[in-house]
């Protein structure tokens, strides 16, 4: 096994599985790890959820204690910015003017929120939430705010907006596209998903943009587009994100018109000596309606899948990253379980009612099972998984009858 030096650009979920897939597969070199935050490497997904509605403390989600790095011989450099990158030299130039060589180099930077360039976006109180520090500072916020206005109505809004609404804040969600989740759910479930957040006291309004923020020192209300005011105290955009690959750009990788880092299912990216992986890199995906169409996958499964298969190829192994996509989210009470893609999908079945919140939306692609969303249906969920990993073709009015049995559609191991 080479001991040559890997870096790995980017200190978070797919930075620490790289790190440590790459031990447990017996890469024996230097491990140093680049990270901007100040803190230990922690799990996004409960800052939008338990940390917001205090069920969840700071100190509960790490991604790995602190010993694990020790012990693994991870050098950890945080607070540090990777800001140039030199392919032919092999070297990583980082914000405090230092730089690292590197035999192999990971960049798994991720993404940060994209912002709202509007007048008013410099007030106190417009915020938006990616990081442990804004999850902080929203945290900070809440004893003192009675009306929240979320801009956004993907699924950091909601879960902002359901985490808000669980502390008896009044929380109003802006939405320019006509309906909530548009890139994600079918009308009929973002109807869904809309009636149960109205009757949880959210108030949704969806076709409407933000023209201002309004207030002196402090925002006061947004401006909608229509001219309608939201009296709020406090903003939180979840608006969609920007992958963090600037730096690697300005050295030569391609990026796609997002600017993820393409790579392929090895995360490789086409410079030798440089894999990526996580939220930063699209990767082709044969889940999608033209297989092989690379895609950017914002899910943790995709950044801990992507990360094994890089830290394979480090070790010189080949082992494809060619998992089923899935996601989950929490939103009042709604476990909420997405697998696959559901792009130019032709038939929606349910399975179950919606009106009993214990449903799963089956998406067909040519008489495929292409995707599913389930709504507090955990066993259904990872049934559906292996049905989308297998493509299984089934008859719409079978899948809908629950007294069908699914596991029989899939081949015995
Ligand atoms: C609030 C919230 C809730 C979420 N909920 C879910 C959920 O329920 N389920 C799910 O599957 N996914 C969820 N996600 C998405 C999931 O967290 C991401 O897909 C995952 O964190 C991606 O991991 P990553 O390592 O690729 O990137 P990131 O987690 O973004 O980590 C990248 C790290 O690199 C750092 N960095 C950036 N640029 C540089 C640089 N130049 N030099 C050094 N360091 C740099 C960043 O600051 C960051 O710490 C959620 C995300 C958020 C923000």
């Amino acid at each position: 096994m080479s001991a040559r030096t890997l870096v790995i650009a980017g200190a978070s979920c797919a930075g620490v599985q790289l790190a440590a897939s790459a031990r447990e597969m017996g890469f024996d070199g230097p491990i140093v790890m680049v990270g901007d935050e100040p803190h230990l490497p922690y799990q996004r997904p409960p800052l939008s959820k338990g940390v917001l509605n205090g069920r969840t403390a700071v100190d509960q989600i790490g991604l790995r204690g602190p010993a694990f790095y020790d012990e693994q011989r991870i050098e950890l450099l945080l607070g540090r910015r990777a800001v140039a990158l030199d392919v032919a030299a092999r070297r990583v130039t980082l914000d405090d003017g230092s730089a690292l060589a590197y035999d192999h180099l990971a960049i798994t930077t991720g993404a940060r929120a994209r912002v709202l360039a509007l007048p008013g976006a410099a007030l106190d109180g417009v915020l938006s939430l990616r990081s442990l520090d804004d999850a902080l500072r929203i945290a900070g916020e809440l004893g003192r705010v009675r009306r929240v206005c979320v801009i956004g109505g993907g699924f950091i809004g909601l879960e902002t907006a359901s985490a808000l609404t669980a502390r008896g804040i009044h929380v109003t969600v802006v939405e320019t596209q006509t309906r909530l989740l548009p890139r994600s759910f079918t009308p009929r479930l973002s109807k869904y998903i809309a009636d149960v957040h109205w009757h949880r006291g959210v108030n949704v309004l969806c076709g409407r943009g933000v023209r201002a923020f309004l207030g002196t020192s402090r925002v006061e209300a947004v401006e909608l587009d229509d001219g309608h005011r939201v009296e709020c105290d406090l903003v939180v955009t979840g608006i969609g994100v920007i992958p963090n690959t600037e730096w690697a750009r300005a050295a030569g990788l391609p990026g796609d018109r997002d600017g993820a880092l393409l790579v392929d299912t090895r995360g490789h990216t086409p410079v030798p000596g440089v894999l990526a992986a996580g939220d930063c890199v699209a990767m082709p995906s044969p889940f999608t309606a033209r297989p092989g169409r690379p895609v950017r996958l914002e899910s943790i499964q995709a950044a801990n899948d992507g990360a094994r298969a890089a830290a394979a190829t480090l070790v010189g192994r080949d082992a494809p990253c060619v998992a089923v996509p899935w996601f989950w989210s929490e939103q009042h009470d709604l476990k909420l379980q997405m697998t696959g893609l559901g792009e130019a999908s032709d038939t929606l079945v349910l399975r179950g009612r919606p009106d009993d919140h214990r449903f799963t939306a089956f998406h067909l692609r040519d008489g495929r099972v292409a995707a599913a969303h389930s709504v507090n249906r955990p066993a259904e969920h990872l049934l559906s998984r292996k049905l989308v990993a297998a493509g299984v073709a089934i008859d719409a009015e079978r899948l809908a009858d629950e007294s069908f049995d699914l596991k029989s559609t899939l081949a015995p191991v």
